[in-house]
């Protein structure tokens, strides 16, 4: 099995000096034990909280040993009578091209007719992610309107088309062009974020969303989030999916001063991890895999080939060279 480890936690943003590609033999398998060989990795920002060396909701990964992080495989040998040889299957023994595994660290892919990578991306975890945080967390209802930031990435692309299938105004932030025009393919209001301040940043959004946002589906922090709170109603509620504008600071760095405008409009921020509402997983299933069978969710991906390509694959999310879901192909 070739795997990929890190050797140190790097401060900052992280270099491709700290991941090696290391090689070991797999023992036979154990009773209960399955063999599989990944078809698919996914790289994922909340990855560079792990790279911290500090426990956040979730242990840091552990220096020299193999990263995790989900993939999906064919399994090529088995000894539990659950799986067979040839099933499709989804796991966290990413970042890998063979994984060992004990059959209950596996999951069978459920039958959609998707392509089977939509299992790590917009009906896995960063699709459950969009649901969640709009429909659980922010409660939308019918017309309301929504700002989402990182709007055309892996969760953020869900989340502007299911709050733009229940009406009201839907406004996506990115910051490139091709980002900003497909948002717009889909009836979205596309904002840029680039080289604008807070001040600037809520003019382009006041002119986009006159009457104000309602929900803040939030995944950048920063200055995109200090522009979000001078756009709030009354009564707003802002969903806290993730700050990645924050992963690589070295050092803490001031909020934005405007946080007061939680208090004036008597709006509710609340943070979510998508794992702990994991028992609803069947129920977006059912509410959105149809959706995608028929086509009318668009969920891109960007894609690189070969294991070594994985570290290359998680830098991009923070350089934003990402369209959609990042995966790498095995
Ligand atoms: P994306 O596919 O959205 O990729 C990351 C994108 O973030 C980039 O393409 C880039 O888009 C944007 N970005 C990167 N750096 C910055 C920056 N400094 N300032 C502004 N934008 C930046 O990733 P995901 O969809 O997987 O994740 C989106 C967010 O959701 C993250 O914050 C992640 O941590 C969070 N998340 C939270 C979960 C939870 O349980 N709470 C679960 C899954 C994800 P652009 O070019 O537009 O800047």
């Amino acid at each position: 099995s070739r795997y990929y480890t890190i050797t140190e936690y790097p401060e900052g943003l992280p270099g491709e000096e700290i991941f090696r590609l290391r090689e070991e033999a797999l023992p036979e398998l154990n009773q209960g034990e399955v063999r599989v060989r990944n078809t698919w990795l996914s790289v994922d920002p909340y990855m560079r909280g792990r790279m911290s060396g500090v426990r956040t909701y979730i242990d840091p990964f552990e220096l020299n040993m193999p990263l995790e992080g989900a993939a999906i495989g064919e399994v090529v040998e088995s000894r539990d009578e659950r799986f067979k040889m040839g099933d499709k299957v989804r796991h966290m023994a990413g970042w890998r091209d063979i994984a060992q595994l004990k059959g209950d660290e596996l999951e069978p892919l459920p039958g959609h007719q998707v392509p089977e990578q939509a299992y790590l991306g917009v009906l896995g975890m960063p699709g459950m992610t969009a649901w969640t945080g709009l429909n659980r967390i922010a409660e939308m209802k019918e017309g309301a309107n929504v700002l989402v930031s990182a709007a055309s990435g892996a969760v953020g692309s869900l989340a502007v088309q299911l709050a733009k299938a229940k009406g009201g105004q839907v406004v996506g932030i990115a910051g490139s062009q091709d980002k900003l025009d497909w948002l717009e393919s889909r009836g979205v209001t596309a904002v840029s974020y680039r080289d604008r301040n807070a001040r600037e940043l809520t003019e382009a959004l006041q002119d986009a969303c006159p009457d104000g946002f309602d929900i803040y589906y939030e995944n950048v922090g920063g200055v995109v989030l200090e522009a979000a709170l001078n756009c709030l109603r009354t009564y707003a509620r802002i969903a806290v999916c993730g700050m990645i504008a924050r992963y690589n600071d070295e050092q803490p760095v001031p909020g934005p001063s405007n946080i007061a405008n939680i208090l004036i409009k008597r709006a509710r921020m609340e943070g979510f991890i998508v794992f702990e509402h994991w028992n609803h997983y069947t129920t977006f299933l059912d509410e959105v895999g149809p959706l995608v069978e028929r086509g009318e969710i668009d969920y891109r991906e960007t894609v690189e080939q070969g294991l070594e390509r994985t570290p290359a694959a998680f830098f991009k999310l923070f350089e934003g060279s990402n369209r959609g879901k990042m995966l790498v192909k095995l």
